[in-house]
Protein backbone atom coordinates (compact mmCIF):
# COMPACT_ATOMS: atom_id res chain seq x y z
CA UNK A 1 0.00 0.00 0.00
CA UNK A 2 0.94 3.49 -0.38
CA UNK A 3 0.19 6.96 1.07
CA UNK A 4 -0.53 9.47 -2.27
CA UNK A 5 -0.69 13.53 -2.29
CA UNK A 6 -4.46 14.59 -2.23
CA UNK A 7 -5.53 17.33 -4.29
CA UNK A 8 -6.08 20.50 -3.03
CA UNK A 9 -8.64 23.49 -4.29
CA UNK A 10 -8.48 25.00 -6.80
CA UNK A 11 -7.02 21.82 -8.43
CA UNK A 12 -8.96 21.56 -11.48
CA UNK A 13 -9.61 17.59 -11.68
CA UNK A 14 -11.69 18.31 -8.21
CA UNK A 15 -14.36 19.93 -10.80
CA UNK A 16 -14.06 16.66 -13.26
CA UNK A 17 -16.85 13.93 -13.59
CA UNK A 18 -15.41 10.24 -12.37
CA UNK A 19 -15.83 7.47 -15.08
CA UNK A 20 -17.84 3.80 -14.00
CA UNK A 21 -15.63 1.32 -12.74
CA UNK A 22 -16.36 -1.43 -15.42
CA UNK A 23 -14.32 -4.46 -13.80
CA UNK A 24 -12.65 -4.94 -10.50
CA UNK A 25 -8.88 -5.53 -11.26
CA UNK A 26 -6.27 -5.90 -9.08
CA UNK A 27 -4.92 -2.57 -10.04
CA UNK A 28 -8.75 -1.62 -8.60
CA UNK A 29 -8.06 -3.19 -5.57
CA UNK A 30 -4.70 -1.74 -5.23
CA UNK A 31 -5.90 2.01 -5.73
CA UNK A 32 -8.54 1.13 -2.97
CA UNK A 33 -6.08 0.01 -0.32
CA UNK A 34 -4.28 3.16 -1.27
CA UNK A 35 -7.61 5.00 -1.08
CA UNK A 36 -7.83 3.80 2.62
CA UNK A 37 -4.14 3.85 3.76
CA UNK A 38 -4.17 8.11 2.12
CA UNK A 39 -7.36 8.60 4.13
CA UNK A 40 -6.57 7.14 7.71
CA UNK A 41 -2.91 8.98 7.20
CA UNK A 42 -4.68 12.24 6.97
CA UNK A 43 -6.59 11.65 8.60
CA UNK A 44 -11.06 11.70 7.06
CA UNK A 45 -13.41 9.52 7.31
CA UNK A 46 -13.93 9.55 3.40
CA UNK A 47 -11.69 10.21 0.62
CA UNK A 48 -12.88 10.21 -2.83
CA UNK A 49 -10.49 8.21 -5.79
CA UNK A 50 -10.53 11.68 -7.95
CA UNK A 51 -9.05 13.35 -4.35
CA UNK A 52 -5.78 11.22 -5.19
CA UNK A 53 -6.16 12.30 -8.85
CA UNK A 54 -7.85 8.87 -9.71
CA UNK A 55 -11.44 10.11 -12.10
CA UNK A 56 -12.92 6.72 -11.12
CA UNK A 57 -16.27 6.00 -9.15
CA UNK A 58 -14.45 5.18 -6.09
CA UNK A 59 -14.77 6.06 -2.65
CA UNK A 60 -13.79 4.69 1.07
CA UNK A 61 -15.02 5.81 4.27
CA UNK A 62 -14.68 4.88 7.98
CA UNK A 63 -16.65 6.73 10.28
CA UNK A 64 -16.46 4.58 13.14
CA UNK A 65 -14.96 6.54 16.17
CA UNK A 66 -12.43 4.09 17.46
CA UNK A 67 -9.60 4.06 15.93
CA UNK A 68 -9.12 0.45 18.14
CA UNK A 69 -12.18 -0.98 15.71
CA UNK A 70 -11.94 0.15 11.92
CA UNK A 71 -14.75 -0.25 9.90
CA UNK A 72 -13.39 0.56 6.89
CA UNK A 73 -15.57 0.33 3.40
CA UNK A 74 -15.00 0.84 0.18
CA UNK A 75 -18.07 1.75 -2.39
CA UNK A 76 -17.47 0.99 -5.99
CA UNK A 77 -19.89 2.85 -8.61
CA UNK A 78 -22.02 4.53 -5.24
CA UNK A 79 -25.35 5.97 -6.06
CA UNK A 80 -28.25 7.57 -3.78
CA UNK A 81 -31.42 5.45 -4.18
CA UNK A 82 -33.43 7.40 -2.27
CA UNK A 83 -33.30 10.50 0.22
CA UNK A 84 -35.11 11.84 3.37
CA UNK A 85 -37.29 15.07 3.24
CA UNK A 86 -35.73 15.25 6.89
CA UNK A 87 -33.19 17.70 6.25
CA UNK A 88 -29.69 17.61 8.78
CA UNK A 89 -26.97 20.20 9.31
CA UNK A 90 -23.50 19.00 10.00
CA UNK A 91 -20.26 20.96 9.98
CA UNK A 92 -18.50 19.50 6.86
CA UNK A 93 -14.70 19.39 6.05
CA UNK A 94 -13.02 18.06 3.23
CA UNK A 95 -9.40 17.00 2.74
CA UNK A 96 -9.37 18.56 -0.38
CA UNK A 97 -9.94 21.95 1.43
CA UNK A 98 -7.58 21.54 4.63
CA UNK A 99 -8.89 23.11 7.88
CA UNK A 100 -11.82 24.88 6.63
CA UNK A 101 -15.29 23.96 8.01
CA UNK A 102 -18.99 25.03 7.52
CA UNK A 103 -22.29 24.12 8.01
CA UNK A 104 -23.89 22.18 5.18
CA UNK A 105 -27.56 20.90 5.09
CA UNK A 106 -28.27 17.63 3.65
CA UNK A 107 -30.60 15.15 3.52
CA UNK A 108 -30.72 13.33 7.07
CA UNK A 109 -31.48 9.89 5.89
CA UNK A 110 -30.86 8.20 2.64
CA UNK A 111 -30.59 4.72 1.10
CA UNK A 112 -27.44 4.01 -0.99
CA UNK A 113 -26.27 1.24 -3.47
CA UNK A 114 -23.03 0.15 -4.28
CA UNK A 115 -20.33 -2.62 -5.76
CA UNK A 116 -18.16 -3.97 -2.80
CA UNK A 117 -14.56 -5.20 -3.63
CA UNK A 118 -15.72 -8.83 -4.25
CA UNK A 119 -18.02 -7.77 -7.09
CA UNK A 120 -21.29 -7.69 -5.09
CA UNK A 121 -23.81 -5.74 -4.60
CA UNK A 122 -25.09 -3.31 -1.33
CA UNK A 123 -27.63 -1.83 -0.71
CA UNK A 124 -27.32 0.39 2.56
CA UNK A 125 -29.25 2.70 5.40
CA UNK A 126 -27.44 5.13 6.59
CA UNK A 127 -28.23 8.26 8.91
CA UNK A 128 -25.96 10.40 11.23
CA UNK A 129 -21.94 11.36 10.21
CA UNK A 130 -22.47 7.99 7.49
CA UNK A 131 -25.29 9.78 5.56
CA UNK A 132 -23.78 12.99 5.05
CA UNK A 133 -20.46 11.44 4.34
CA UNK A 134 -21.85 9.33 1.83
CA UNK A 135 -23.62 12.16 0.16
CA UNK A 136 -19.97 14.13 0.19
CA UNK A 137 -18.28 11.81 -1.29
CA UNK A 138 -20.41 10.76 -4.28
CA UNK A 139 -20.60 14.52 -5.27
CA UNK A 140 -17.19 14.20 -5.59
CA UNK A 141 -17.44 11.45 -8.36
CA UNK A 142 -19.68 14.33 -9.45
CA UNK A 143 -17.21 17.21 -9.42
CA UNK A 144 -19.30 18.81 -6.66
CA UNK A 145 -17.52 20.09 -3.48
CA UNK A 146 -19.15 21.28 -0.29
CA UNK A 147 -18.25 24.77 -0.83
CA UNK A 148 -20.87 24.69 -3.61
CA UNK A 149 -23.62 24.70 -0.84
CA UNK A 150 -22.70 27.60 0.58
CA UNK A 151 -23.11 31.38 -0.57
CA UNK A 152 -21.52 32.33 -3.46
CA UNK A 153 -19.80 35.64 -1.04
CA UNK A 154 -18.40 32.42 1.07
CA UNK A 155 -17.27 30.08 -1.65
CA UNK A 156 -15.72 33.02 -3.48
CA UNK A 157 -13.78 33.49 -0.15
CA UNK A 158 -12.66 30.28 0.20
CA UNK A 159 -11.80 29.45 -3.66
CA UNK A 160 -9.52 33.18 -3.35
CA UNK A 161 -7.52 31.98 0.03
CA UNK A 162 -6.60 28.63 -1.84
CA UNK A 163 -5.97 30.08 -5.21
CA UNK A 164 -3.00 32.59 -3.20
CA UNK A 165 -1.69 29.83 -1.41
CA UNK A 166 -1.32 27.86 -4.59
CA UNK A 167 0.50 30.65 -6.10
CA UNK A 168 2.64 31.34 -3.41
CA UNK A 169 3.61 27.26 -3.14
CA UNK A 170 4.21 28.01 -6.72
CA UNK A 171 6.22 30.83 -6.22
CA UNK A 172 8.72 28.45 -3.49
CA UNK A 173 7.18 30.80 -0.69
ZN1 LIG B 1 -14.30 16.04 0.33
Amino acid sequence: MAIRPILILPDPQLRLRSEPVREITPEIRQLAADMLETMYDAPGVGLAAIQIGVPKRIITMDVSKSEDERQPLVLINPEILWASEEKRTYEEGCLSIPEYYEEVERPDRVRFRYTDLDGGTVERDADGLMATCVQHEIDHLNGVLFIDYLSKLKRDRVVTKFRKAAKREAAGG
